[in-house]
């Protein structure tokens, strides 16, 4: 396994991307507060999304004949990583360009192809991610709300929950029941497209420890949806969920949850001008974990560059990567408490504030640290 994750670098092609995407990100962010840009992509503009459509960065990894780029895999490292490590608002088009986009395009129709991927290209179709209800989160095979079969379509009935961005969303991509019942698991599961605006459809913000509401429940009550509502075939659900989850693991947003966090302590330490040896240990030990991380997850981008999906190499960064996520603001809060006589400025304690109550959140979304866990004891012969 340790094979696949050999050091591997950014193309200069790619990394070529840089200057234009962090001139476009500073502009975006300039007049931000710091514990603002922490929400990264949890942060909602939608005009900010439509900017970077209009400037190439979305469909990085999609054909030219939809409206993408036709690049690899490192094209989109680069202008996530970019994206994030600045705090831009990402929110908008997150989940639509990393995984609605792709997966439309690999089991869709032509004609779902032609009509939702030019438009999630230039940042205004907006998708969220229906995979999770009340009894059915790392149990995912066991979902019970239902699509029945009707003579013009589909009949959809139940709920949802932690939908991410739900409530600014255009589409939801639902894992749903279309045959058998919850105890045949993997088999009778489909994969359809929700317009969220459909009679029938009701969204309920849930707000999280910070205040926000990001994630919402959803509510199915008779909603109909057109044949052309299901994506791929009919019962294929659980094996296009499982290729997409690997999209949603692999990508290098597992590292950077914290690293506004990481940036403005920083930052603090220079103004203070405090250099002392336990300190500067600290920020060494800290640069070296995320150049480690950074490698490993530019090792994975690898793997996918070459058609492979990493699943387990991932499972290893988002493991490690969130461990590191959720470390930083406890150590950068014990080293602010042990230095009560330095003056910091409230932005610092507010961001600081917000990824404490927020980071518990990092090794649940996208699978939990023992989910993950198990894929790698698998993937070591050990399961
Ligand atoms: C910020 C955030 C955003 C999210 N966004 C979305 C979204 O957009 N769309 C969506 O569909 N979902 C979303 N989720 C839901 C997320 O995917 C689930 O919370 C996650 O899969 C865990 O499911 P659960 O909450 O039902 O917990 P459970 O599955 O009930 O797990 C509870 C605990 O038991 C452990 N556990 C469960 N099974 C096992 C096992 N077999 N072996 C060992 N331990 C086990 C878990 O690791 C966990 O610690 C989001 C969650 C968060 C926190």
């Amino acid at each position: 396994m340790f094979d696949t994750l050999a050091l591997a670098s950014l193309p200069p092609e790619d990394e070529a991307l840089r200057p234009a995407i962090r001139e476009l990100v500073a502009r975006a962010v300039a007049d931000m507060p710091v514990d603002r840009r922490a929400r990264s992509w949890q942060g909602f503009d939608a005009a900010f999304s439509r900017r970077l459509g209009q400037a190439g960065f979305l469909g990085l990894n999609l054909p030219k004949r939809y409206g993408g780029q036709e690049r690899g895999p490192f094209a989109r490292f680069v202008v996530v990583e970019e994206l994030l490590s600045a705090g831009a608002p990402v929110a908008g088009h997150w989940i639509a360009d990393r995984q609605s986009a792709p997966l439309i395009c690999n089991y869709g129709t032509e004609a779902q192809r032609a009509f939702y991927i030019p438009r999630i290209c230039k940042g205004e179709a907006l998708f969220c991610i229906g995979m999770s209800e009340p009894g059915s989160g790392s149990d995912l095979a066991s979902v019970r709300t239902r699509a029945e079969k009707t003579a013009t379509g589909w009949l959809l009935n139940g709920q949802k929950i932690w939908t991410t961005n739900s409530l600014h969303s255009d589409y939801m991509i639902a894992l749903l029941r279309t045959s058998g019942k919850p105890e045949d698991r993997h088999a009778g599961l489909s994969q359809l497209i929700v317009d969220l605006r459909l009679p029938g459809v009701t969204i309920r913000p849930i707000v999280d420890l910070t205040g926000d509401a990001h994630f919402a429940e959803v509510f199915f009550e008779n909603v109909e949806l057109a044949d052309d509502a299901l994506i791929g075939r009919e019962g294929e659900g659980w094996k296009q969920v499982t290729a997409e989850l690997a999209f949603e693991r692999s990508g290098p947003e597992r590292i950077y949850s914290s690293v506004v966090l990481l940036d403005a302590w920083v930052r603090h330490l220079r103004e203070t001008g405090r250099a002392d040896d336990a300190t500067l240990a600290m920020v060494g030990g800290f640069t070296a974990r995320l150049a480690t991380l950074r490698a490993m997850s530019i090792a994975c981008t690898a793997r996918l560059a070459l058609g492979e999906s990493p699943v387990v190499e991932a499972s290893l960064v988002k493991d490690l990567g969130t461990h590191f996520e959720q470390e930083l603001p406890v150590a950068i809060g014990d080293d602010l408490a042990g230095h009560p006589d330095e003056p910091a400025s409230t932005e610092l304690y507010r961001t600081l504030l917000y990824v404490t109550q927020v980071a518990p959140s990092f090794s649940l979304r996208g699978g939990t640290r023992e989910i993950l866990r198990g894929i790698i004891a698998r993937g070591l012969g050990l399961r």
